[in-house]
């Protein structure tokens, strides 16, 4: 069962967060927590939980999202110097919120994408 996180609120404005974007698929707010000087959530409005529970009926949904965030990477100036698309799966992905969502993220240089090395944890 796709269980409703706080995600759901939020694109019902049940919680009041100000929404960046909102369409009958796809919806974008900030992020509670900006990890960088821009910190975007785009997500579905229907509840997917994870990439693993994306169907074929979804595609056009993930079509949207990449196009919104081409749109809000513009709106907010960052296009140009170039952003990151993050969507975590699960545990290992280091998954919170179980509504599936693509974070943008950018506004200075974000380094490489990825610094593990050598984990054994
Ligand atoms: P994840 O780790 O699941 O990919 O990312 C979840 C993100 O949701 C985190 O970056 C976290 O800061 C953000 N988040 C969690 N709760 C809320 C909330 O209530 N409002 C907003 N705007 N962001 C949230």
């Amino acid at each position: 069962m796709n269980e409703e996180t706080i995600f759901s609120k939020i694109i019902r404005q049940e919680i009041p967060t100000p929404l960046l974007y909102q369409d009958e698929l796809v919806s974008a707010f900030r992020d509670i927590n900006p990890r960088v000087s821009t910190h975007i959530l785009i997500v579905p409005n229907k509840v997917i939980p994870t990439v693993n529970d994306v169907c074929e009926d979804d595609e056009l949904i993930l079509g949207r999202m990449i196009a919104v965030a081409k749109k809000l990477a513009k709106e907010e100036g960052i296009a140009k110097d170039g952003y990151r698309l993050i969507i975590n799966c699960n545990e290992h992905g280091g998954q919170e919120v179980y509504h599936l969502h693509m974070h943008l993220v950018g506004g200075q240089p974000l380094g490489p994408m990825l610094s593990l090395k050598n984990s054994n944890a």
